[in-house]
């Protein structure tokens, strides 16, 4: 996968203070992760590399849409995901802690990939409810066909499942004429 090395932040010669970096982010950085609960998206991820002499700093800024799908009405739409995150990176041997927000690397490293740090910061920003937002009436953005056809599935589904309780009516029927 060579688009990785796209995310990849040469921090080794880098003088000591904050370096920016910035990725425009589509539908060929999703394609490097296979399937996912977003496969596009237009997101612009702003990443601060600040150097320190025993540590360095990488603040994460992501902000734009990922195309997902609804929950309501099953239609793709953009999901307007922004996130700040900080990870440190620290130089180590072994990994001395286990955290979300620190990464080791050796000494003789001259540079750190991001790649999958800036997918899951991407993907933690999609809310829990996944469903098209409300324009400026107020209305859902979802597809109105679609939700037809979805009520109609619904409603057959529904009257199957009373079908015993028809049966019920009938006995309570012929009790009733005795
Ligand atoms: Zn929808």
């Amino acid at each position: 996968m060579a688009g990785l090395s796209t995310y990849n932040i040469a921090f080794k010669g880098l003088a000591l203070g904050t370096h920016e970096f910035d990725f425009q982010i589509d539908k060929k950085f999703f394609d490097l992760f296979d399937g996912g609960i977003a496969e596009d998206g237009n997101v612009q991820a702003k990443v601060i590399l600040e150097k320190q002499s025993a540590l360095m700093v990488l603040w994460f800024h992501v902000s734009g849409t990922v195309k997902i799908q609804c929950d309501r009405c099953l239609d793709l739409y953009d999901q307007p995901v922004a996130a700040e995150n900080r990870v440190f990176i620290k130089y180590g041997e072994d990994s001395f802690e286990d955290g979300d927000d620190v990464i080791w690397v050796d000494v003789n490293d001259h540079q750190v990939n991001i790649a999958q740090m800036l997918y899951d910061f991407i993907i933690l920003a999609i809310p829990i409810r996944q469903i098209h937002p409300k324009d400026e009436n107020g209305k859902r953005g979802c597809n109105p066909e679609m939700l037809k056809k979805l009520k109609e599935l619904k409603y057959n589904a529904e009257s199957h499942e009373e079908q015993p309780d028809s049966r019920w009516d009938d006995l309570k029927k012929l009790l009733g004429n005795e």
